[in-house]
C-alpha cells in the first residue's frame, strides 16, 4: 500500500516538477513512534503487543488520523495510511496534517476489559506526542467511540479535561452530531458532483456497494434516499442483489441482527467477489484495500467508481480504468467526509460549544462540493484524472505551507 500511495504521489510530483529533495521531504514521516504494550489478560496472563503512531506531516496543522486494531498493523502500513491522511486533509483544506497508527491486537481474541487496558497503556506511552494541538487520533478499523472515550479519559488524567485530544467520541463525551454517517454522506456528495459533470443526477442510478459497515451502509442509505437503486451489496461473507433495488433500511436491520448482509431475504445471494464487476452504473468500494486490481479492472461495468475505502485500487488497475474512461473519485477526496466532521468535532471541543446537526451537514456539503470542484478544475486544466489532480492540489497546499514556514530561498513555486 505504501508503494501505491508513493506511486500516486510521484505521478503528481512530476506534473508539479518537484525536485527529488522536496519529494523526499514531503514523503518522509516527521516522527515514527513504536512502543511495547505489556498488560494483564483477564486470566492473569501477560499480554504483549506493539503500538504504532506515524506522524507524517504537520505543515498545515496538528496531525490527524485513525487508530486501527488489527494483527496486520505495522510501521509500513501505518506510514502509508499516515501519508494518505496528509493529502486528504489538504484536499478538503482543513487545518490539519496527517498521522495514523494502531496496535497489532486481534480484537476477536480480547475482552472489552483487556482492550481497555491495552488502550490505556498505549496512551500512557504516547501521551507526550499526541494532544489537541499536536496529533489527534480517531477511530479506524476495530476501534470505535468507546475506544476514543478511554483515550480521552486516560489522556485527561495527565493533562486535565481534554475532549479535543480525540475525535469520533460518544455524543455524551462531546462527540459531534453527524460524525457517524459523515464518511458515507461525503461519498454521496462527491458522487452527486461527479454525476453532475456528466449531466446526470442520483435519480435512477444503479449502484453496487462493497462493504456494509459504517461507510458502505450509510452511503447506500443516503444515496437510495436520493432516488438511486442499490442493486447489489457484498461484505466479507457474501453478497445480495436485487435488480429492482434493495430495501436498504431492511438490509441495515438484517445486518445489525446478523453482522452480515448474507442471508437477507430481500434479494438473491451471490459470491462476494462478484460485486466489483457487477452490472451497475456506479461502484462504491467501501471495505478493504486492493480489491480493484489488474485482473478485474478490465471487467468492471460501472462507469463511475467512488472510493469509500482507503486504497481500494492498485496502480495497475488505476491505469486500466483510466484507459477505459471510467471516472474514479479517489479516496483522498471521496472518503474525506469523516475527517471533515472530525475537524468540526475538534473545533466544537476547542470552543466548548456544540453545533446542531443541520449546521454540521450543511458545512460538510459545502466543503465536499467545493473540494470536488477544485480537484475537477485541476483535472481539466492539466488534462489528468481526478486522482492525479487531487494529489497535485494536496501537494501544492502542503508544499507551499512547508516552505512558507521556513523562509526557503530556493525558487520553488506551487
Ligand atoms: P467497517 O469495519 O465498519 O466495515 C467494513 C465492511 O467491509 C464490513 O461490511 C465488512 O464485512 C466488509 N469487508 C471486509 N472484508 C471484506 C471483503 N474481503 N470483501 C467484501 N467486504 C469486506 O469499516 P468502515 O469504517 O466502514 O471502513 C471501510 C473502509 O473505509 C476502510 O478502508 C476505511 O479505512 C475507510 N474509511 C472509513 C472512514 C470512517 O469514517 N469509518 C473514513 C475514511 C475511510
Amino acid at each position: 500500500m505504501l508503494e501505491a500511495s508513493h506511486h500516486y504521489f510521484h505521478k503528481a510530483a512530476e506534473i508539479l516538477d518537484l525536485s527529488d529533495k522536496l519529494q523526499d521531504i514531503l514523503l518522509t514521516p516527521r516522527r515514527v513512534v513504536k512502543v511495547e504494550i505489556v498488560t494483564e489478560a483477564d486470566d492473569g496472563q501477560l499480554l504483549h503487543h506493539l503500538g504504532f503512531r506515524v506522524q507524517h506531516n504537520n505543515a498545515r496543522g496538528p496531525m490527524k488520523g485513525g487508530l486501527r486494531y488489527h494483527p496486520s498493523v505495522d510501521e509500513d502500513h501505518a506510514t502509508a495510511l499516515a501519508n494518505l491522511m496528509t493529502w486528504k486533509t489538504a484536499v478538503v483544506d482543513i487545518p490539519y496534517g496527517g498521522a495514523k497508527g494502531g496496535i497489532n491486537v486481534d480484537v476477536a481474541k480480547r475482552s472489552n476489559a483487556e482492550l481497555q487496558s491495552i488502550t490505556r497503556e498505549f496512551v500512557s506511552q504516547i501521551k507526550e506526542v499526541i494532544g489537541p494541538t499536536q496529533d489527534i487520533p480517531a477511530p479506524d478499523m476495530n476501534t470505535n467511540a468507546s475506544t476514543m472515550g478511554w483515550i480521552m479519559d486516560e489522556y485527561s488524567k495527565y493533562y486535565g479535561f481534554s475532549p479535543a485530544v480525540v475525535t469520533g467520541k460518544p455524543l455524551e463525551l462531546f462527540g459531534s452530531p453527524g460524525r457517524e454517517e459523515a464518511t458515507g454522506r461525503g461519498v454521496m456528495y462527491t458522487l452527486e458532483e461527479a454525476l453532475k459533470d456528466q449531466g446526470k443526477t442520483l435519480k435512477g442510478q444503479r449502484v453496487a456497494v462493497q462493504g456494509f459497515g459504517n461507510v458502505g451502509s450509510n452511503a447506500a442509505r443516503l444515496i437510495a434516499e436520493q432516488g438511486a437503486s442499490i442493486v447489489a451489496v457484498a461484505d466479507h461473507i457474501g453478497g445480495v442483489a436485487n435488480t429492482d433495488g434493495l430495501d436498504v433500511a431492511a438490509l441495515i436491520e438484517h445486518m445489525n441482527a446478523n453482522h452480515t448482509v448474507d442471508g437477507f431475504s430481500g434479494g438473491d445471494a451471490f459470491d462476494k467477489d462478484a460485486i466489483i464487476t457487477w452490472d451497475a452504473d456506479v461502484l462504491i468500494p467501501a471495505a478493504i484495500e486492493d480489491v480493484i486490481h489488474k485482473d478485474n479492472a478490465g471487467e468492471i461495468q460501472a462507469t463511475i467508481i467512488v472510493e469509500g475505502a482507503n486504497g481500494p485500487t492498485t496502480p495497475e488497475a488505476d491505469d486500466i480504468l483510466l484507459e477505459r474512461g471510467i471516472v474514479v473519485v479517489p479516496d483522498i477526496l471521496a472518503n474525506a467526509g469523516g475527517v471533515t466532521v472530525s475537524y468540526f468535532e475538534w473545533a466544537q471541543n476547542m470552543q466548548h460549544y456544540r453545533w446542531e446537526l443541520e449546521r454540521v451537514n450543511g458545512e460538510l456539503a459545502k466543503i465536499m462540493r467545493r473540494s470536488y470542484a477544485a480537484v475537477r478544475d485541476i483535472a481539466q486544466e492539466k488534462n489528468v484524472d481526478l486522482r492525479t489532480a487531487a494529489f497535485v492540489l494536496a501537494i501544492r497546499r502542503v508544499g507551499a505551507a512547508a516552505l512558507a514556514r521556513r523562509h526557503v530561498s530556493e525558487d520553488i513555486r506551487f
